[in-house]
């Protein structure tokens, strides 16, 4: 069951970001999508990439709107381009429920680099 709502989630801190409630340092917004650096960067680049819309995580969107899925993660390419990531790469990450390590239920793709990144994660 999606929880997509074009008028946002009122207790929802990416929707109240969305709304220019709270300030972000936005690097790139498209129609549908939002990205702005993570408050608390895990690397030298670390930017969330969200729908405007919202949908608690990933999983609801493919759900829901397959199609968006596709535009965040469009969105999270063209950031990690534009932040000279390309050659050297980068990493993409949603984590999804919290078993998954999610803390903020408005789904966003992590898009991290700028330094060596090691694998497993923790
Ligand atoms: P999650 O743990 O849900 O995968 O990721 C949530 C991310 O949101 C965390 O990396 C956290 O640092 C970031 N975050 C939490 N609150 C804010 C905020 O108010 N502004 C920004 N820019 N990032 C936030
Ligand atoms: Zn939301």
């Amino acid at each position: 069951m999606s929880d997509a709502n074009d008028a946002g989630a009122p207790d929802c801190l990416f929707c109240r970001l969305v709304a220019g409630d709270i300030p972000a340092d936005v690097v790139q917004e498209t129609p549908t999508t939002l990205a702005f650096r993570d408050i608390s960067p895990a690397a030298p680049v670390h930017i969330l990439v969200i729908p405007k819309q919202h949908h608690r995580d990933v999983a609801s969107i493919a759900e829901a709107d397959p199609h968006l899925l596709a535009e965040v993660m469009s969105a999270a390419v063209d950031v990690a381009r534009a932040e000279g990531m390309a050659a050297d790469g980068y990493r993409m990450v949603a984590n999804t429920g919290e078993g998954g390590g999610q803390t903020v239920f408005h789904a966003h793709v992590h898009v991290l680099g700028g330094r060596g990144l090691s694998w497993p994660p923790g």
